[in-house]
Order: structure tokens, then C-alpha cells, then sequence
């Protein structure tokens, strides 16, 4: 079961030749979520072999252009490709307007509908769910209003032990029901309890993506436990009082934020493009957080 995040860009405000702006392809259960859409995202998708036209849900943390400038060249691109599947776009309320001004300089009309669905920056909310997957927003502390975006699969069905089918003779109609936990009776009336018959499920698995934000309490409430934590570090220790005046974390504090929130494992990105060498943010993580990985453009990240 495929819960799996492609890293499309990992530097901040300004893309550079090895680094480029913010943007996550993420294949959860085969859904396919785009996170962030820096200017140039499209062509990661194909570089790094994304299903870019299964992208249904694209998630927009922020109206920093290093996280949505490229949306409508995306958009502009499934038009081309004919897209006909309505596509979600999940954002501040202001990029309705941006969307619907640029493309009318162009298009009169998208061949597919997109729908704006308007984030809530002032508390945690549900933003997407089907059957086997969840999506929640929450407000990051940043200069202007964002969001970062936790996607989680949901319980899973309890397992069925093989040799209790055969044992118990369990028809086809029998196995939903225990599955979701319920009890068997035999035909001569005896209750087989559904701990005899089933093991745990696995751990539901969860994603938090934080970028951009300053170092913050609530951030840690909010990603508590996830398996895997993407928090931006766009500077080291060094430059904290630059992180704190423009909203941005260190990498010290990206690392402190996946500690106390007890993460399984921590990615760091979006680095200031003043770093060509990632040393310093090494030596700061490691002795905090040591279960880590620094980004780069084209990881895969198995969650
Ligand atoms: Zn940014
Ligand atoms: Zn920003």
C-alpha cells in the first residue's frame, strides 16, 4: 500500500540551478496530491516521473510566489493535455482571483472546472476525505497567513488470520463484517470472538508538511507522532535572528520541533540559496534529531 512523497523542490524564495522552490508530489493509496507549486514544478513532475495528470487535490500552503507561481502554468498545461476530470485546488481565498485573472489574459475557458476550496488559518480542519485517506490543514506562523497540511491514511481493517476462514468455513459475506471487527456466530450458534479470528491492523501512516514557519509550540501539537515531518529550515543558527525577523526556522529548531513532537523521522528543506554546502545544517540536526534526511530535489521519502 503505497504511501509514498517525491520532493519537487527544495530550496526557498529564490530557485537555483541544484535547488528548486517548493513543491511535494504525493501518491497515498493512489491518490495523487500535489503540495505547494513553485514556478517551474511542472517540469519537475516529469523529470522526476510523477503521474502529474492524476493530480487531483493540489494544496497551497501560502501566496509566496516560491510556493504557487507555478499553479497556472500547471493548469494551463492539463488544458492543453485535455483534461476533462475537475481538479481541487485547497488555498488562501485570494487565489481565486489570481487564477481567474491570469487565465483570462489567455484561455476563455479551462476545458475542466476547478474548485477553490478556501483554507482556515485560524484553526486545525478536516480538508479532504474518502474512504481511505484524510487531509487536515493548520495555521504555521509565517509573515503572511499559511497553513501547513497533515495527510493521513485512515484505521485500517482488522486482518483476517487464514486458518480461522478455513477453520470457522467464513463466506465471503461473513469476512466486511469481521474485518470491521464484529464477532462470528456458527451455524449451531456458537460466538467466535473477533479477537480469535483477526490480528491488529497496521498503524494507520501520516504525513505533516510544514513550510513556511517560524519555530512554534503549536506546530508541535498540531504533527505530533506523524511518521514522517517535513519542516523547513531556510537558515542555520547563524542567521537566527534573520529566521525569526522573516518568519523562518533554523535548522536547530526544525529539529527541536521534530523532538519534542516525538515525529518517527524528520525531512528538512527549503534552504536560503546562500547555502551551497549543507555541513552546518548536519551538525546542528544530528545531535538534536538524529533520525533525519536533508532534502534534495528528487527524493523519495517512504512514509
Ligand atoms: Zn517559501
Ligand atoms: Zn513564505
Amino acid at each position: 500500500m503505497r504511501f509514498e512523497v517525491t520532493i519537487l523542490g527544495c530550496g526557498s524564495a529564490v530557485p537555483t540551478l541544484h535547488r528548486s522552490a517548493s513543491a511535494q508530489y504525493i501518491n497515498v493509496l493512489e491518490r495523487h496530491l500535489l503540495i505547494d507549486c513553485a514556478e517551474g514544478t511542472q517540469i519537475q513532475l516529469r523529470k522526476y516521473k510523477a503521474k502529474f495528470q492524476k493530480i487531483d487535490h493540489i494544496f497551497i500552503s501560502h501566496l509566496h510566489g516560491d510556493h504557487f507561481l507555478g499553479l497556472v502554468g500547471l493548469l494551463s498545461t492539463f488544458h492543453l493535455l485535455g483534461r476533462t476530470r475537475p481538479i481541487h485546488i485547497y488555498g488562501p481565498e485570494k487565489l481565486k482571483d489570481i487564477i481567474n485573472l491570469t487565465l483570462h489574459g489567455f484561455h476563455n475557458n479551462l476545458n475542466f472546472t476547478w474548485n477553490l476550496h478556501r483554507l482556515n488559518f485560524s484553526k486545525k480542519e478536516l480538508i479532504f476525505e474518502d474512504n481511505l485517506v484524510e487531509v487536515h490543514s493548520f495555521p504555521l506562523k509565517h509573515r503572511i497567513d499559511c497553513c501547513g497540511f497533515i495527510i493521513q491514511e485512515k484505521e485500517r481493517e482488522r486482518n483476517i488470520r487464514k486458518e480461522k476462514i478455513e477453520e470457522y468455513d467464513l463466506t465471503l459475506a461473513d469476512i466486511p463484517k469481521i474485518k470491521k471487527g464484529g464477532d462470528h456466530i456458527t451455524t449451531s450458534g456458537e460466538v467466535i470472538s473477533n479477537s480469535e479470528l483477526t490480528d491488529d491492523p497496521l498503524p494507520p501512516r501520516s504525513y505533516a508538511y510544514c513550510s513556511d514557519t517560524m519555530y512554534s509550540e503549536s506546530t508541535i501539537d498540531a504533527v505530533e507522532g506523524v511518521n514522517v515531518l517535513y519542516h523547513e529550515a531556510t537558515f542555520t543558527s547563524e542567521l537566527a535572528a534573520r529566521a525569526k525577523k522573516t518568519y523562518h526556522s533554523t535548522a536547530t529548531q526544525a529539529a527541536e520541533v521534530a523532538a519534542k513532537a516525538k515525529v518517527g523521522k524528520l525531512v528538512v528543506g527549503h534552504f536560503s540559496a546562500r547555502y551551497k554546502q549543507l555541513t552546518k545544517f548536519d551538525e546542528e540536526i544530528k545531535p538534536v534529531f538524529p533520525d533525519y534526511v536533508l532534502a534534495e530535489d528528487g527524493l523519495k521519502l517512504i512514509v
